[in-house]
C-alpha cells in the first residue's frame, strides 16, 4: 500500500494516513439536507469525496463510505407545509431527484445512504448513552440539551475556547437551558409525519446528533476520516466531536477533510440572489464530467470561483482530452504483437508521476497537469510514418490514461459519439448553429473543388473567427473548438 498524506483539520497539519483496520477506509461525509434539489455547490463536496474514494479504492483500500441524507429539519417541514404535501412525499421526490443528478454526474452511491428518519432508535439510544455519562440533561419543556462545558477539550476542531463563545450575558438563555453554550440534542416537537415518540415526549433529533448516530449504525464508534464542506466545522462537527466521545468514552474520526466552498463570480451561491445553478439545469447545458473536470482543476481544500468562462474552458478542455484519445485509438489500430515502445515515450512513467501527485494529499491539480504533459507527448504520435512501434506506443498510451482518467470519473465514454454530443452543445452555449458550420464546410469544399482557394481561405477565416478550427484529413474536413492548452498544444 502507499503512504498517503492527508491534511488534518484536527491537528491543521498533513498526515500519514494509518486505518484502524488494515487497508480498510472507514469514511463518513455529511450528505445534504433534502428539503430543495441540489446546486452545483452541493455536487462540490460529492465529487471530491467520490475522487477521494475511488482513488484509495485504485490503491487497494476496501472503503466503507456513509453518506446521509437530512431528511427531518425545520426547512423541510416549511417546504412540504406550503406546497401541501407530507414531509415525506417532499423528501422522496428530492432524494430521486439528487440521485439523477448524482448518476448524471459520475459519482457512484455511497456504501450506505442512511436517512435520519430511518435512524430514529439509535439517535435516542446515543442521546441515553450521554444522560447516563452526564453529558445531557431533558427539561421540563420536553427537550434535551448536551452539556457543552463538560467537555473540556470542546472547540479542539474548529480551535474555539468556550470562554470566546460565551457572549458574556445570560440574558441569552433560552428556555431552560442550563447554559447558553448548549445546544439541542432532542426537541420537542408533534408534527405529523416529522415526529416521534421518545423517553423525553414525542419530538424530533437536533441535528448534530443524527451524524453521530448514523455515523456509529454504520462504521462503529472510532473511524477513519469524515469529511464535509469547510462550513460544517462549526457548530456542526465540532457537536458531533463532543457527542460521540462523550457517549462512546473513545475518540471518534482520526481524520477530519474538509472541502473548500464555491462562490459564482467571487458571489457566495443563493436562490436570493439568483445566482444559485441547479445540478440539472447545469446537466442539461453539459454532460456532468465537464463539471468533474472544473472542479478536479482545484485542490479539495480550496475555495473555487466559478464563471461561465470556466465551464466553457473545462468543456473544451474535456473534449481535446476525447479527441486526442480517438486519435490515439485509430493509430494504435489493428493492435499489433509485442514490439517495443517508439524511443523517447514511456507511458509507464505517467502513472508513478500520478501517484506522487494523489498521495500528497489527493493532489488532482498537479496529476492533471502531469496527464496533459503526457498528452502533449502523446500528441507527437501524429507525425510521422506509421510503424508497429507507433501502434504499440500509442495502445500503451490510450491504456494508461484511460486507467488513470477512470480515477477522476473522466473520459470513460467511447470517444466518437460523445465528443460529437459535446461539440453540439458548447457551439449551442455559443449561440453558434451547428448547420451554418456544416453550409461553411460545404461551401469551402466548392470553392476549393472549383480551385477559388481564395473564397475557400475567406471561409476558413470566417469559422476561425467564430471559434472553430477545421482538420483536412483523408475522411474530409472534420472540425472542432479552438482551444489550447496553457502552453499552447
Ligand atoms: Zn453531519
Amino acid at each position: 500500500m502507499r503512504d498517503i498524506q492527508v491534511y488534518n483539520t484536527l491537528t491543521g497539519k498533513k498526515e500519514k494516513l494509518e486505518t484502524l483496520e488494515p487497508s480498510h477506509v472507514k469514511l463518513y461525509a455529511c450528505g445534504v439536507t433534502v428539503y430543495d434539489d441540489c446546486h452545483i455547490g452541493h455536487a462540490m463536496q460529492a465529487i471530491y469525496f467520490d475522487v477521494i474514494r475511488t482513488y484509495l479504492e485504485y490503491v487497494g483500500y476496501k472503503v466503507t463510505y456513509v453518506r446521509n441524507y437530512t431528511d427531518v429539519d425545520d426547512k423541510i417541514i416549511k417546504r412540504s407545509q406550503e406546497r401541501g404535501i407530507t414531509p415525506k412525499a417532499l423528501v422522496d421526490e428530492i432524494i430521486a431527484s439528487s440521485e439523477r443528478d448524482m448518476k448524471g454526474l459520475g459519482v457512484k452511491p455511497a456504501t450506505f445512504e442512511p436517512r435520519v428518519s430511518e435512524s430514529i432508535p439509535e439517535i435516542i439510544g446515543v442521546i441515553q448513552d450521554l444522560e447516563t455519562n452526564g453529558f445531557a440533561y431533558s427539561t421540563p419543556e420536553g427537550d434535551v440539551y448536551y452539556r457543552v462545558r463538560k467537555k473540556t477539550d470542546y472547540g479542539k476542531l474548529s480551535n474555539r475556547k468556550t470562554e470566546e463563545l460565551q457572549s458574556g450575558t445570560r440574558d441569552l438563555v433560552k428556555g431552560d437551558k442550563e447554559d447558553e453554550l448548549d445546544f439541542a440534542l432532542w426537541k420537542k416537537d408533534n408534527t405529523e409525519g416529522a415526529s416521534w415518540d421518545s423517553p423525553w415526549g414525542r419530538g424530533r433529533p437536533g441535528w448534530h446528533i443524527e451524524c453521530s448516530a448514523m455515523a456509529k449504525m454504520y462504521l462503529g464508534k472510532s473511524f477513519d476520516i469524515h469529511g464535509g464542506g469547510r462550513d460544517l466545522v462549526f457548530p456542526h462537527h465540532e457537536n458531533e466531536i463532543a457527542q460521540s466521545e462523550a457517549a462512546n468514552s473513545c475518540p471518534y474520526s482520526t481524520y477530519w477533510m474538509h472541502s473548500g466552498l464555491l462562490t459564482i463570480n467571487k458571489t457566495k451561491m443563493s436562490k436570493s440572489l439568483g445566482n444559485s445553478i441547479l445540478t440539472s439545469k447545469f446537466l442539461q447545458r453539459f454532460p456532468g464530467e465537464v463539471l468533474r473536470l472544473a472542479y478536479l482543476q482545484n485542490h479539495y481544500t480550496s475555495n473555487v470561483d466559478f464563471s461561465e468562462q470556466v465551464f466553457r474552458s473545462s468543456a473544451q478542455r474535456l473534449l481535446y482530452f476525447y479527441e486526442t484519445m480517438r486519435e490515439l485509438d485509430q493509430i494504435a489500430s489493428p493492435a499489433t504483437g509485442a514490439v517495443s515502445l517508439l524511443p523517447g515515450h514511456k507511458p509507464d512513467e505517467l502513472i508513478e508521476a500520478f501517484h506522487r501527485e494523489m498521495t500528497n494529499d489527493f493532489g488532482t491539480v498537479g496529476a492533471l497537469r502531469e496527464i496533459l504533459l503526457a498528452f502533449r507527448k502523446a500528441n507527437e504520435l501524429r507525425q510521422g510514418k506509421p510503424s508497429p512501434a507507433k501502434v504499440h506506443t500509442a495502445a500503451a498510451y490510450a491504456a494508461v490514461f484511460r486507467e488513470l482518467f477512470g480515477v477522476f470519473g473522466l473520459v470513460q465514454a467511447a470517444p466518437e459519439d460523445f465528443i460529437q454530443s459535446l461539440k453540439s452543445k458548447i457551439v449551442a452555449d455559443l449561440g453558434i448553429e451547428e448547420s451554418k458550420i456544416e453550409s461553411l464546410i460545404t461551401a469551402r469544399k466548392t470553392a476549393r473543388d472549383t480551385k477559388n482557394f481564395a473564397r475557400g481561405d475567406e471561409i476558413r477565416a470566417e469559422l476561425t473567427a467564430m471559434g472553430i478550427e477545421l482538420m483536412d484529413g483523408p475522411q474530409g474536413t472534420r472540425w472542432t473548438l479552438q482551444w489550447k492548452d496553457e502552453e499552447g498544444k
